[in-house]
């Protein structure tokens, strides 16, 4: 079993991951979708803002207005655009957000630290959360009746209040929960790269046991790909592997090693 995620920042070819995916069986496939959400956050005159945690780690303000634009242009948009391409070549394609059969429920996070010029804050309306349950169960069932779950953020709570959660994460969650022994991470670079600008300069292997030191290299979403590849071994996925959605045959391509490998 593996689990696949697909970025949705600028740069990456969705296309071409789905392409490679679409003959193949026994995997659950995850996507993100950061610029589909800035696109129509800007065309409904909502522009995105982003929050920087004390550590570094970059993500979405996600208010109320702003948790509507984002299960609009996930949920709603993006997610059927894939379901529809992975049909139009024979798989059996069915879309899911986390609250679709209770797929990932968690809690929203009462506050968030922010920092801004310098200065610490408390952010208390951000619509974000943490998942907590998994419900691997029904991905089986669909499994097994010969269905390719296509899964995106939004988490919903226990109260049926949707959160913003990221893309990386939830696939770790899921590879955790389906004992998936790989998990895939698609992104718009060769994988985690010791200078972020250039491509050429990509770490090839990080054991498990350096996953800490290799956080250095990390900046803004990049360190979340690396907090979800921890969270995913230390929930017994054997392989995270970090790699480019651009190459032709991606998937062939990043489990057979070329990429940033993680194990
Ligand atoms: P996606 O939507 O594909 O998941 P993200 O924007 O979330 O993409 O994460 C990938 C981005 O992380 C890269 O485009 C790059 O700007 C940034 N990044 C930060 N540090 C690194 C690093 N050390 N190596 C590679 N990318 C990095």
């Amino acid at each position: 079993m593996m689990v696949v995620k697909v970025g949705g920042a600028d740069g990456n070819d969705i296309d071409n991951v789905l392409i490679d995916l679409a003959p193949r069986k026994e995997y659950v496939l995850v996507h993100g979708g950061s610029k589909e959400v800035d696109t129509l956050a800007e065309a409904l005159g909502r522009p995105p803002k982003f929050l920087t945690s004390p550590s570094g780690v970059v993500s979405r303000y996600t208010d109320a207005q702003t948790m509507e634009v984002f299960t609009m242009a996930l949920a709603g948009k993006l997610n059927t655009q894939i379901v529809a391409r992975l049909q139009s070549m024979g798989a059996n394609a069915l879309g899911l957000s986390g609250a679709d059969g209770g797929l990932l429920v968690g809690r929203r996070k009462e506050a968030v630290k922010a920092v801004d010029n310098g200065r610490t804050m408390l952010v208390r309306d951000d619509q974000s959360g943490t998942i907590e349950q998994v419900n691997a169960d029904l991905l089986i069932v669909l499994l097994n009746n010969g269905y390719t779950p296509v899964i995106c953020p939004p988490g919903v709570t226990e109260a049926g209040e949707l959160f913003n959660t990221d893309a990386d994460r939830v696939a770790a969650k899921i590879a955790i929960a389906l004992k998936a022994d790989t998990l895939l991470l698609f992104t718009n670079v060769p994988g985690l790269l010791r200078e972020p600008s250039d491509p050429s300069t990509l770490i090839k292997r990080v054991p498990r046991t350096q996953l800490e030191y290799f956080m250095n290299f990390a900046y803004g979403r990049m360190k979340k790909k690396l907090i979800a590849a921890k969270d995913a071994l230390d929930g017994g996925v054997s392989k995270v592997i970090i790699a480019s959605s651009n190459a032709a045959d991606p998937v062939e391509r990043a489990v057979s090693g070329l990429g940033t490998v993680i194990e």
